[in-house]
């Protein structure tokens, strides 16, 4: 048995770095403070996207250990709306993500991990929230700060089974909304990037267009409110503590697709325990390209308008979405260009290398912070506020 390792956090970050570990005969016990998994969740639908990397996004699951022993149905196809366009139809010739679910009800993704790490021996601590920790240490403790807000509802419906998009400024700012419909339940939800207050306003728009346009029946309707954050940081350790998911800003900030990052972060960080190499190392060699082009793709998108959502929804529906998406997250000199200007935009998501010293609670930071600090501060504002 090799040196015990505490991990801070059972989201799919923290839970596949224990599952890892354990795996390779480490001792390892998660600290989670709630009473189960997924409380931050609400049984709603999430798209695990597949369109990143060439690799299915299945198969990586699998190269970091991962099995489908949840909820996870291939969607090639939908519809998306996009203002004064008819609704366009878009078919793909592999996946262009996998629905699962969320929550602590039986089949989530969540829950799944959880029985995982259970099943190799790892020890979850729920009710616990660690007020220090020592030695090696991974912190997944989800975002700390609200860069990203979704309002939406889970329902029943008699409609089948289907992924809708929406982008338009008046049902998203910035963002976009969505529908997914898998066995006569349903999520709908407007995502926003700024104008956080219009939440429920927006909620409201969105259900109103898709009962009206899509014709969909909406049943007993449960509100659902949470957020997301991203950041640019240029280390994600410190000391013996590694920092893994959306705690050390892994997200996509185009679009909030952070469940990837999530899990392939918290290999990575277990990885670089197993084989004693350079966290930093790992994840900038596979993430931190995708995460700056997410910028610049971020900067871009917030320019162009319903113009600009047009243009994106044709393109989507011509021919071969992955393909198009997948080069739009790619390596490319402009966007590199780009790049400083981007940074210049979300300087509040480019973090001080202090950033993630803040709310640590290893032996080495306490008395430098203690409470969570949001990432930033005069940018956050919740719904209602
Ligand atoms: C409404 C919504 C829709 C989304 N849709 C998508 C989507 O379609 N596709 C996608 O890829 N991503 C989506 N995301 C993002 C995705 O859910 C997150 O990026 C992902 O869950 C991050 O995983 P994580 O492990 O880093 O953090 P989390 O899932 O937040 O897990 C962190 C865990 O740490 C625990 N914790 C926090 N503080 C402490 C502490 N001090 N001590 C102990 N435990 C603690 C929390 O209770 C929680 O269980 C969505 C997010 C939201 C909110």
């Amino acid at each position: 048995m090799r040196e015990p390792i505490s991990v801070i956090g059972a989201g799919p970050a923290g839970l596949t770095a224990a599952i890892v570990l354990a795996r390779h005969g480490y001792r390892v016990r998660v600290y989670e403070k709630e009473p189960d998994v997924g409380h931050r969740l609400h049984g709603d639908f999430q798209g695990l996207e597949n369109w990143s990397s060439e690799q299915d996004v299945v198969a990586l699951l699998k190269d970091c250990g991962i099995e489908t022993n949840f909820l996870c149905v291939p969607y090639s196809g939908g519809t998306v709306y996009a203002p004064a366009l008819p609704p366009l139809q878009v078919q793909s010739s592999r996946p262009i993500f996998y629905l699962v679910q969320r929550g602590a009800l039986r089949g989530t993704l969540d829950v799944g991990l959880k029985e995982q790490a259970l099943s190799t021996g790892v020890e979850i601590l729920f009710n616990n929230r660690p007020d220090r920790f020592s030695g090696h240490t991974i912190f997944a403790t989800g975002p700390r700060g609200v860069h990203v807000l979704a309002v939406g509802i889970t329902f029943l419906t008699a409609k089948e089974n289907s992924a809708v998009a929406l982008f338009d400024d008046h049902l998203a700012p910035k963002g976009y909304a969505y529908l997914l419909v898998h066995e006569g339940r349903g999520t709908l939800a407007t995502v926003l990037f700024r104008d956080y207050a219009k939440g429920d306003e927006c909620l409201e728009r969105v259900t109103k267009f898709l009962e009206g346009i899509a014709g969909i029946d909406i049943r007993d309707p449960k509100r659902f409110c949470s957020f997301g954050n991203f950041f640019l940081s240029p280390t994600r350790k410190h000391h013996h503590v590694l920092y893994a998911g959306e705690s050390a800003g892994f997200q996509d900030f185009l679009w909030g697709f952070g469940m990837r990052y999530a899990i392939r972060s918290g290999y990575l960080a277990a990885k670089s325990f197993i084989e004693n190499t350079d966290y930093d190392a790992l994840w900038k060699g596979e993430l931190k390209q995708l995460l700056e082009t997410a910028l610049v793709n971020r900067y871009l998108f917030e320019r162009i308008g319903h113009t600009g959502y047009r243009f994106l929804a044709r393109k989507f529906a011509r021919g071969n979405p992955c393909g198009f998406l997948r080069r739009q997250y790619g390596y490319s000199f402009a966007k590199q260009l780009l790049l400083p200007i981007a940074r210049m935009r979300f300087k509040e998501n480019i973090a001080s290398p202090d950033l993630l010293h803040r709310n640590c609670l290893c032996e080495q930071c306490r008395g430098i912070g203690g409470d969570r600090v949001p990432v930033q501060g005069n940018r956050i504002k919740m719904p209602g506020q």
